[in-house]
């Protein structure tokens, strides 16, 4: 067997074609394995956060995408009578090329980097090829694939696992997942309702805190997103049903109690983070790496932002400016920033939403009417905060 000089990357979603879009241009030698016989079409993360699109405009993939999704420079807490507090990504506007969120599906950004990507001679991408089992040399990683009923080896200098929260690389590289299952799933239902019809002051970004039943409306091209925590004790089938969809919904606005139902989706969600993101020659990126509630738009833009840290180490040490110690700097950043800021902060999220005193209300009016304390948090939660801290690291 020869060793093929190049990175294996497993999966084709949004953090493994990032990972591999940066590694050609730094002129790093990819082939991505997908397991799917395309890329995938599914409806999930929709907000990209500031410094995430800085690093995609890098990747010559920014401007493609605003021009396909929806520039949201504000973002509101609401309860369900009024505005609590309203921030405006302006207040950052020195710290980042894009003061705002941008509002488009993730399944987006995978066909507009698969496009640039494609004319690269140093660029591979085989589709119905699930990575199955992983072994190591000090030299070189070999991957077993599914091909076709037939298990085929290919081998690489290294394996970045992109391949989702049931990742294979992980399970194969035997690295525990740890962390809980929060009891309620997570309902979003897409509507092409005009929600800016019938409430004034809406933006694009709406958080609405309520203890009973808290709820997110976000726009992207084309439809609305609202999502709902469901009741452990609801079944699978009553909670996806088109009568419980339109219950949910006529809590929304007083007096709609119909609504044109696009799409629902019912999903679990867990609050995980691998016990390392690195086994010698093999990395854990993205989802497979950690996964946590959406409250906040963290997950992908998170896994975007480790598949840009190792990616960069990863160049160096393929060109021989840095040794492969260098490598362990991503694990130590990454996972403790993951541990320290993403997981906390969606956890918060969560709880500050389903809260039933007034204490995070006042917390959230003292800092819109305060602006040093504004611009603190809007660092935090557009995630420039955690890239400045994973730096501090070292
Ligand atoms: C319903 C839903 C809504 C969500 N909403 C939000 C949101 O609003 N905001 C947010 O930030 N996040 C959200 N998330 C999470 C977000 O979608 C993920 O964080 C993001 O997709 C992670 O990207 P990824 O590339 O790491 O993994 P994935 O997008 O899961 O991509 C993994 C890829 O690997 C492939 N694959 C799987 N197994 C193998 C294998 N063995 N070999 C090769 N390839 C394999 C898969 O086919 C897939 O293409 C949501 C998730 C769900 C399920």
């Amino acid at each position: 067997m020869t060793i093929r000089d190049r990175v294996l990357i497993a999966g084709a979603g949004p953090v493994g074609m990032v990972a591999a879009a940066s590694l050609v241009r730094h002129g790093v030698p990819v082939t991505v394995l997908e397991a799917n016989a395309s890329l995938s079409e599914e409806s999930r993360a929709s907000t990209f956060h500031p410094p995430t699109l800085d690093m995609l405009d890098a990747l010559g993939a920014a401007e493609p995408l605003i021009a396909q999704g929806l520039v949201a420079p504000q973002f509101q807490y609401r309860s369900r009578e009024r505005v609590i507090a309203q921030f405006d990504f302006k207040g950052i506007a020195d710290a980042t090329a894009h003061p705002f969120r941008l509002q488009c599906e993730q399944s987006r950004l995978t066909r507009i980097l698969l496009e640039r990507l494609l004319p690269a001679g140093n660029f591979e991408i085989v589709f119905s090829s699930p990575v199955h089992d992983v072994t190591q040399t000090a030299d070189d990683v070999a991957v077993s694939v599914l091909r076709d009923g037939r298990i085929e080896t290919e081998t690489a200098r290294f394996l970045i696992g992109a391949d989702g929260a049931r990742s294979e690389t992980r399970n194969a590289l035997d690295i525990a997942f740890e962390g809980f299952t929060w009891p309620e799933r997570f309902l979003v239902i897409s509507t092409p309702f005009d929600f800016h019809s019938v409430i004034d002051d809406l933006v694009c970004v709406n958080y609405v805190a309520d203890p009973q039943r808290w709820h997110f409306l976000l726009q992207i091209p084309g439809v609305w997103r609202v999502m709902f925590p469901i009741a452990a004790e609801e079944s699978d089938a009553r909670a996806v049903s088109p009568e419980f969809a339109q219950a949910l919904m006529a809590e929304v606005v007083p007096g709609i109690d119909r609504y044109e139902i696009a799409h629902t989706t019912l999903y679990r969600v867990h609050q995980r983070v691998a016990t390392t993101f690195r086994e010698r020659r093999a990395f854990l990126i993205g989802d497979a790496a950690h996964i946590n509630n959406p409250l906040g738009g963290m997950g992908m833009n998170g896994g975007i932002h480790d598949a840009i840290n190792l990616t960069e180490r990863l160049a160096a040490v393929w060109h021989g400016s840095q040794g492969e110690a260098e490598l362990d700097r991503f694990d130590k950043q990454r996972r403790l920033v993951t541990k320290e800021y993403v997981e906390k902060q969606s956890i918060q999220n969560k709880k500050n939403l389903e809260a039933p005193g007034t204490e995070f209300r006042d917390r959230l009016t003292a800092i819109a009417a305060d602006a040093a304390k504004t611009r603190e948090y809007l660092l935090a939660v557009s995630m420039i905060a955690s890239l400045k801290r994973a730096q501090e690291l070292g």
